[in-house]
């Protein structure tokens, strides 16, 4: 089924007739069947999609059709399609259907994409593993009694086991590159503010991005160039001028990469030490110039991370009190008590967790210690980035610590599931883009990813080394 190597390819096969757009959907449905037991998808959109796998068909043998026509794309299920349900995995929104469609959604339809449906994901986007969903975890299409990675499993898991040619997620901290790393695919967050959060349900507001889980470089590349750019209705969002990525791939620079030594120390698995090694070795043959480098501020990234993020939770998800919109408890007689019922039913525990730290850490008191210092610490962290990239185009990390671990392994012990995040979150607190691809396998034949890191808008390095990776190494 797969005859296509990328979405362009598979455009120009839908032309040349090689391929029936119809057909081609058809088969991502049964796919999405045979595969129900990974649990990826909270839902799907068969009639919908069939139709306009019809429509775009014939878009495209007319010659009228967008640039990413017929690309079937799966959406991490916080982001709002109108008419359709968009749970955030949560028991408190599980029957709310959306009022609107997400900029980023709206601009993959106006390219000619297929919607095929909305992806499992943690609750809220919090998590590392997707066993905070209310709808069951997802599992691991590498090892089905692994976790995908969190929190957009559900769109990674997609894009590995085949249920469609790419998925939409989002990364606060790392949920697009860590869940990309265990799955074996590409896993692109953007530049904060490079792509409108509008329609995004919002979790820590000064970090969420949305990313890119696809099969490879150039589909990233694509996707990002359509969803990318100013948006009126997200004031974060840059009016910095969008490249066309697709078609700047091929390179001739020589990048600096810097390799920093604060990752690679306590922690980190042997095999995934190596694989760094190793890339380092190759990357060097080719003539990329190696250059050590420190990130002085690394060993506070994950506390930075879960008392800012927090803190933004605690005050985002006030907005869910069982009175507008969203579960609303029957056992209450009064309006607290139905606030408080409403929601100790519908959030579950990790989402709980966050509120109360949040709350904790924002209360008089305690804002000053925690919240106000934190703040410094991401501009330190910031600080460290600005300075690294005086010297170096790339910054070359691991992706997580570990590869993808059992299902059940970390979720008794929230601080060790916060520390597969360790190499993620700095992206986030910076605002800088990072991209997770996949290099090799451990011993178990899991996939291990690693990750580039570049300056803010500088997305095209990162897809540009990316893509010559794929090209050099993996094939
Ligand atoms: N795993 C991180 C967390 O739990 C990142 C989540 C995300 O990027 N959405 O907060």
């Amino acid at each position: 089924m797969l005859s296509y190597s990328s979405i362009a390819d598979k455009i120009n096969k839908v032309k040349s007739g090689e391929l029936s757009l119809a057909e081609n959907v058809k088969e991502y449905i049964a796919r999405i069947h045979e595969n129900k037991k990974l649990n990826a998808f909270n839902s799907i959109f068969e009639d919908e999609s069939l139709k306009e796998a019809e429509k775009i068909d014939a878009k495209i043998k007319s010659g009228k059709h967008g640039k990413l026509a017929g690309a079937v794309i799966a959406v991490k299920d916080v982001l709002s399609i109108k008419n359709k349900p968009t749970t955030c995995s949560s028991k408190i929104l599980k029957d709310f259907t959306a009022l609107y469609t997400a900029t980023a959604v709206q601009k993959l339809i106006d390219e000619d994409a297929i919607i095929i449906g909305k992806t499992n994901c943690d609750e809220f986007a919090m998590g590392s593993s997707n066993e905070n969903s209310a709808f069951g975890n997802v599992l691991n299409p590498a090892d089905n009694e692994r976790v995908p990675g969190g929190s957009s499993g559900g769109s990674a898991a997609a894009v590995a086991a085949d249920l469609c040619d790419a998925a939409l997620g989002t990364d606060t901290g790392g949920s697009v590159r860590q869940p990309a790393a265990f799955c074996g695919v590409f896993g692109l967050k953007p530049s904060y503010g490079r792509v409108s959060r509008y329609g995004l349900t919002a979790f820590a507001s000064s970090f969420d991005c949305i990313g890119t889980l696809t099969k490879n470089a150039e589909d990233a590349a694509l996707i990002l160039e359509v969803i990318s750019g100013k948006d009126k209705c997200d004031s974060t969002s840059y009016e910095t001028p969008v490249p066309e990525y697709s078609k700047n791939l091929n390179f001739e620079k020589k990048f600096k990469i810097g390799l920093p030594k604060e990752c690679f120390g306590e922690g980190l698995s042997e095999e995934i030490k190596k694989a760094v090694d190793s890339l380092v070795k190759e990357l060097s043959s080719k003539g990329f110039e190696i250059v050590d480098i420190t990130l002085p501020h690394s060993e506070y990234t994950i506390a930075t991370y879960y008392i800012l993020t927090t803190a933004e939770a605690s005050s985002n998800l006030a907005r869910y009190d069982g009175a507008k919109y969203g579960y609303r408890s029957g056992k209450s007689s009064t309006l607290i008590d139905m606030y408080k019922s409403s929601r100790s039913e519908g959030f579950g525990t990790e989402v709980k967790r966050r509120i109360m730290l949040g709350t904790y850490v924002l209360s008089a008191g305690y804002y000053d210690a925690y919240y106000l210092k934190a703040q410094k610490v991401r501009r330190l962290i910031k600080n460290d980035f600005d300075k690294a990239f005086e010297k170096v185009d790339l910054i070359l990390t691991p992706t997580a610590p570990t590869t993808a671990f059992k299902i059940g392994e970390k979720s008794d012990d929230p601080l060790e599931m916060y520390l597969s995040d360790i190499y993620t979150t700095s992206a986030n607190l910076a605002g800088i883009p990072g991209i997770s691809f996949p290099y090799s396998k451990d011993s178990n034949g899991l996939p291990i990813g690693l990750q580039f890191l570049s300056k803010q808008f500088d997305e095209l390095s990162l897809l540009q080394m990316s893509s010559f990776i794929q090209k050099t190494h993996l094939k």
